[in-house]
């Protein structure tokens, strides 16, 4: 039998053309999609919150523990403050796609916070002392935003 003796899985799904990592189901997310994660968000994704992403958390919209994916459509980055806020009181949010957020307030309002705009080549810090920066991952990113409706 075919990897008989493997002890577990990982589902890992690609672009079908590029060949890019699109989804591992693991709870950490690769680095790959976390310096995804960065260029899009760019700051804390709570409406109205400038907090760098550089200063924030990497979130499960929906927690890995109720099955929610480790991939770009489930992910965004919440600084600790809000990060906290939304595990801990009646705020909720959801993914739409694209990166765009939909809050609903402890009143029931709605509020929708989209990435950045995405015009031009923009350059964000990756970890420091990384040594696994590749330019060409930045140019991938951006094809892949450029494909997004937002
Ligand atoms: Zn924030």
């Amino acid at each position: 039998m075919l990897a008989g003796a493997a002890s577990g899985w990982d589902r890992v799904i690609t672009h079908p053309i590029s060949g890019e990592l699109l989804v591992v189901d693991r709870y950490r997310p690769s680095e790959h999609l976390k310096r995804h994660l960065r260029a899009r968000d760019e700051r804390c994704r709570f409406p109205g919150c400038g907090m760098p992403v550089r200063e924030s958390d990497l979130d499960h919209t929906l927690d890995a523990a109720y099955g929610g994916p480790t991939e770009d459509g489930n992910l965004s980055a919440l600084c600790r403050r809000h990060h906290v806020l939304k595990h801990h009181s009646p705020w909720k949010v959801k993914q739409l796609g694209g990166g765009l957020l939909e809050w609903t307030s402890p009143t029931g309002r709605v509020y929708f916070d989209q990435p950045p705009p995405r015009n031009t080549v923009t350059f964000v810090p990756s970890d420091a002392g990384s040594s696994d920066r590749d330019p060409s991952d930045a140019w991938a990113a951006l094809a892949e935003e450029f494909g997004t409706p937002f």
